[in-house]
């Protein structure tokens, strides 16, 4: 799983400097992307394994990016784990609504985050995905 390459969108500094650290430090590639726009964009030319999107985003959001995501058939595949500081109710249901496969609960736990990308990455691997 080494040299994966994992996009990563997120608008805020401090996550995204903890985020991309404990990726590489697992040994993924990481690209990044602080808007939804550019996120969507590089998923297209960069083919990444696994995008993790945060919701709350200038411009458009991360579910809305999510639903242009699995609208292209060039990026409708990759999984998606939503990165959300969210936690109310029917949240969930918002979130797996947009096409997201997953989300994974903001302030980011080390070992439960890498643990998670892991998990997704294995079932992406194993079958591809299955989006319905
Ligand atoms: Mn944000």
């Amino acid at each position: 799983m080494t040299g994966k390459k994992i996009l990563l969108v997120e608008d805020n500094a401090a996550n995204m400097t903890l985020a991309t650290f404990l990726l590489q430090s697992a040994g993924y590639e990481v690209i990044s992307a602080t808007d939804a726009e550019s996120g969507v964009g590089l998923a297209r030319t960069q083919n990444p394994v696994l995008i993790l999107m945060d919701i709350q985003l200038p411009g458009i959001d991360g579910l809305q990016a999510t639903t242009q995501l699995r609208a292209d058939e060039s990026t409708r595949d990759i999984p998606v784990i939503a990165l959300t500081a969210l936690a109310m109710k029917g949240d969930e249901e918002r979130i797996l609504a947009a096409g997201c496969d997953g989300y994974i609960a903001k302030p980011l736990d080390y070992k439960s985050f890498l643990a998670t990308v892991a998990d997704y990455l294995d079932k992406a691997s194993n079958g591809g995905s299955n989006h319905s």
